[in-house]
């Protein structure tokens, strides 16, 4: 059984970044009738804020992203605390007590001789009565997992073949001095218990995932398949941190971009498959292939997801936005119409409001000086309701044969009279639909 997980850290909110990586998860499980977790990566306590965990379960919610299981690693402090248990009963996690500035030193110093800063594992080399010599001063010990000194291997599904040599590595912290657990061992003991199959993740974990595929063999468990995906810059090529501001996604939804649109935007955009648009997640689904991302940073252009975004609202069938068309207060029994009418015109649905208003209430007939006698004319033609949809054309028909106007000179000040703007949805579509004057 296909199970992954999305593991974000409730230290802030999700942004286009993240997303990637919970398409990629869910899309995975969901294919594949399988199992999809929401983890929620909270165990920095200082840094992690319920009101976080509330905004991605909210942005998760309204993009349809639905998960099976929701799991908070605070609540799983004693499962970690047995795992490095086990660890050190193995020999592989040992006591370190250098201060950040004397690891600082050591790394200087490495760096001076033309050595990579690799930690020197100099604790192995202390003796019971040094550290408790150490101890007794007051210091703290940070604790670190002992890597074997060999090349870890994967094949990644994005990436193909993939090498790390451990013995270029640090031996991880899994512990601070203060105690706090890191990610690193949370994230494997979790991902063994939870039976995590897949995990689908950004590129900048790669160097993890050989530490951790070591955590994995020595607490005893096959690790699970692993994927990493490229990481988004923004347009130009520049790194996508920069522009994280404003790519939230509480900041998408408020601009109006069509949920469907951006999981299937980032369901395809960095893969060898193009962006198409489409009108449900079944479709996403469908089309969705971990195999074909590419291994090159990928572009993001919120102006593209804006395009794409309208593009597949346009497009989008009366049903799936029938009850949000209700809540701008356009009334279930008139949408269908209204929808067919007004949709093509649209780039955000919150602008079909507008549109409804302008067919409830009317507006102020916009009349240019030189149409006034034209635009009288025609109206002592417009035929009495129920308008339909041949109304607009048998009209404009007899006030053209009336009137000898044709073209923009003919259609243009009916439409400024009647809606009171320049542009809007075909005529013949909304005609029937106002209700005033
Ligand atoms: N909380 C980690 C992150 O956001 C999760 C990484 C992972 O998927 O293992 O980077």
């Amino acid at each position: 059984m296909t199970v992954t997980r999305f593991a974000p850290s409730p230290t802030g909110l999700l942004h286009v970044g993240n997303l990637r990586t919970a398409v990629m998860n869910w899309a995975l499980a969901r294919r594949s009738g399988g199992a999809f977790i929401l983890r929620l990566d909270d165990t920095d306590k200082e840094r992690s804020e319920q009101r976080f965990i509330d905004a991605i379960r909210r942005d998760l919610e309204w993009l349809g992203l639905t998960w099976d299981r929701e799991e908070r690693q605070s609540e799983r402090l004693d499962h970690y605390a047995e795992a490095a248990e086990r660890l050190r009963a193995a020999g592989r996690l040992y006591d370190c007590f250098e201060t950040p500035l004397e690891l600082d030193l050591k790394r200087r110093k490495q760096l001076g001789m033309g050595l990579p800063p690799v930690y020197d594992r100099a604790a192995l080399k202390l003796t019971e009565a040094d550290k408790a010599r150490l101890r007794a001063e007051g210091r703290r010990p940070h604790q670190r997992f002992l890597l074997e000194s060999r090349e870890v291997a994967w094949d990644d599904l994005i990436r193909g073949p993939q090498h790390v040599d451990a013995a270029s590595l640090s031996d991880p912290v899994l512990f601070r001095e203060d105690g706090q657990l890191l990610y690193t061992l949370a994230s494997v003991v979790d991902d063994i218990e939870m039976g995590v199959s897949h995990v689908v993740r950004g590129a900048d974990h790669v160097t993890n995932t050989g530490t951790q595929l070591q955590i994995f063999a020595a607490l005893g468990a096959a690790p699970p398949a692993f994927a990493h995906h490229s990481l988004l810059t923004g347009p130009g090529g520049e790194a996508l941190s920069k522009r994280l501001g404003t790519l939230a996604l509480a900041d998408l939804r408020a601009a109006g971009v069509e949920p469907v649109a951006l999981v299937a935007f980032m369901a395809r955009l960095g893969s060898a498959r193009p962006v198409e648009v489409m009108t449900s997640l079944e479709e996403v689904l469908a089309g969705f292939e971990i195999a074909s991302f590419g291994l090159s940073p990928t572009r993001f252009d919120p102006d593209e997801l804006t395009l794409h975004s309208a593009k597949t609202l346009r497009g989008l069938p009366v049903e799936s936005v029938k009850e949000r068309l209700e809540d701008v207060g356009i009334p279930g029994n008139i949408a269908p119409e209204f929808w067919r009418a007004v949709a093509p015109n649209l780039d955000r649905l919150n602008d079909a409001a507008e549109w409804w208003a302008l067919c409830r209430d009317g507006v102020e007939a916009v009349v240019e000086p030189e149409d006034t006698a034209f635009v009288a004319e025609a109206m002592a033609l417009l035929p009495p309701r129920p308008w339909g949809a041949e109304t607009w054309r048998d009209w404009t028909a007899a006030v053209k044969a009336q009137t000898g106007r044709k073209g923009r000179g003919l259609f243009r000040p009916l439409r400024l009279a009647l809606t009171g703007r320049e542009h809007g949805p075909e005529m013949a579509a909304l005609l029937p639909l106002l209700r005033k004057p």
